[in-house]
């Protein structure tokens, strides 16, 4: 009896644990898809930060009202602009907004939502600029522009123009801005916003619209969710959602928009070029950016080495001050990251000394070099100091002792003994450089990582060219560190005098074997 009523309610709790879980699936799979947005924020007004940290900008109301009306949440995720389409090949992002127009060489690697916003290229120029209303008008010029962008199309099209690339459009307006270029190509809304916020001060926009573009979402081809983004748009473009956010950010009633930004024809599939091909055509290219690389390392290890030496001599001064400068300048070099150096040598520096009233400028190379000798300059002189140190005072006593002063001490008996102990430490060093080098990609300065993402911009093919850039610098240091193998078997005395005692011992010791 007992065991009947157990058994009852054993059967009576298994059908309500069932019944609860079919329910909660069916509750679960009511819940929106939640799709990855890349986004890009640093292009206001159309995606950046607010002073909390939250995304905010036309693209972020829209892809949220997009997501209401289409049935899915999103979730954002920062990507600099030239990794979106590589993000969304490779499927770590389901979608993007990132004021990207639409074009037939990306509609090649991605899937284009309809167009949302109409925009064009402009350039923009200094206050004082005059003669320049038109692309033609930039021959021979130097133009900033963001890496992987139309306007950097539009820009590397004009004959005899110099192309700097930037990472962000606002990294190139500050360019324009430090009078190291003449002019800037940018997606108008944004040079304009930038002029009309009064973050930019003394450019203005000048000619007509270069171009008419859309904007479009990109989603990975054949995704799945493509159309979800389609009917979310076409919603709120019907519905007044759409006219409210474009009041919101422009105080102005939106364009017509077509449905598609090539009328309606379809763009023709073009068959993928194979790896091997995309390697072969990139790699004079790549090389001729290895050459720089090495040329950008060199020098800078060149003046590291000088600095360094001074500096690090300075550590060991009996003088307390400026041991105390020695060990500031080390500790201000080692214990900021290099990229922050090179961005304030870059960009700090002339626009400090600009609004001081003088007119300065820096030259890529020139600062490139400026910020990589100074960083190398504060490990080096630690080198230095440790291998100085290293050599046992009596050393020197002993070299004094036999009436060298102690200048003549420290370069004939001190600094050839420690510089051989130093090789080890400063071949590393310049391993290290050489790697670091690549952070002036930041700057726009073309070496070697550049090079490669300037091929991604336009082919995007990521994986192919990244693996290349990789092998190129393994290559590189490779070599340098065989480089400096060889220079400490070539500077030990130990070594060499032992295998010059070790050939006269065999010669003198093989007629003995005979006897
Ligand atoms: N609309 C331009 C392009 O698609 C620039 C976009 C951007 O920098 N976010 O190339």
């Amino acid at each position: 009896m007992i065991q009947l009523r157990a058994k009852r309610i054993l059967r009576s709790l298994l059908l309500g644990l069932v019944c609860f879980l079919l329910i909660s699936s069916a509750v679960k799979s009511q819940d929106k898809p939640v799709l990855t947005v890349a986004v890009e924020p640093v292009f206001p007004p159309f995606e950046f930060k607010a002073s909390n940290g939250d995304f905010q900008g036309f693209d972020v109301d829209l892809i949220r009202a997009v997501g209401e009306a289409g049935g899915f949440g999103v979730k954002f995720q920062s990507i600099p602009f030239d990794g979106i389409i590589p993000a969304l090949q490779a499927g770590t992002a389901d979608a993007a907004v990132a004021a990207m127009t639409i074009t037939e060489a990306r509609s090649q690697a991605v899937a284009f939502s309809r167009p949302y916003f109409k925009a064009g290229l402009a350039i923009a120029v200094r206050d004082g600029t005059t003669g320049v209303t038109k692309l033609d008008d930039l021959k021979g010029k130097a133009i900033a522009v963001q890496i992987g962008t139309t306007g950097a199309k539009a820009a590397s099209a004009v004959p005899g123009a110099k192309v700097r690339t930037f990472d962000a459009a606002v990294l190139a307006l500050q360019e324009l801005k430090n009078g190291n270029v003449d002019a800037v190509v940018n997606d108008s809304p944004v040079t304009l916003y930038a002029i009309k916020t009064g973050n930019l001060q003394g450019i203005k926009i000048v000619g007509q619209l270069l171009t008419e573009e859309f904007y479009g979402i990109p989603l990975p081809l054949n995704s799945p969710n493509l159309q979800r983004v389609n009917g979310g748009l076409t919603t709120i473009l019907q519905n007044g959602t759409y006219a409210q956010i474009y009041q919101k950010w422009f105080n102005a009633q939106p364009p017509q928009l077509p449905e598609s930004a090539f009328g309606t024809a379809q763009t023709a599939q073009k068959t993928p070029i194979g790896s091997l091909s995309v390697i072969l055509n990139a790699l004079p290219t790549l090389l001729k950016g290895a050459l720089i690389t090495l040329q950008l390392a060199a020098v800078s290890v060149f003046f590291g080495l000088i600095g360094g030496s001074l500096i690090g001599i300075a550590r060991l001064s009996a003088l307390a001050p400026v041991r105390w400068a020695a060990r500031a300048y080390i500790d201000f070099f080692r214990g900021t990251p290099l990229l922050v150096q090179i961005l304030m040598i870059y960009f700090g520096f002339p626009a400090l000394l600009q609004s001081a009233g003088l007119n300065f400028t820096f030259n890529q190379f020139a600062a490139a070099i400026v910020a990589l000798s100074c960083n190398s300059a504060a490990y080096i002189a630690e080198i230095v100091r440790g291998g100085i140190q290293s050599i046992e005072v009596g050393q020197s006593e002993a070299a004094q002792s036999l009436g060298l002063d102690s200048v003549q001490a420290l370069r004939h008996v001190v600094l050839p003994q420690a510089f051989r102990r130093m090789l080890p430490p400063l071949g590393n060093t310049f391993i290290t450089l050489l790697k670091d080098t690549s952070l002036v990609t930041i700057i726009g300065y073309a070496e070697l990582l550049r090079e490669g993402q300037l091929i991604i911009a336009e082919n995007y093919r990521p994986f192919e060219l990244y693996a290349v850039v990789a092998l190129v610098y393994l290559a590189l240091t490779l070599l340098s560190s065989q480089g400096f193998s060889y220079l400490e078997r070539a500077m030990n005395p130990v070594n060499r005098s032992s295998s010059r005692t070790q050939k006269r011992s065999l010669q003198s010791e093989s007629p003995r074997a005979e006897r």
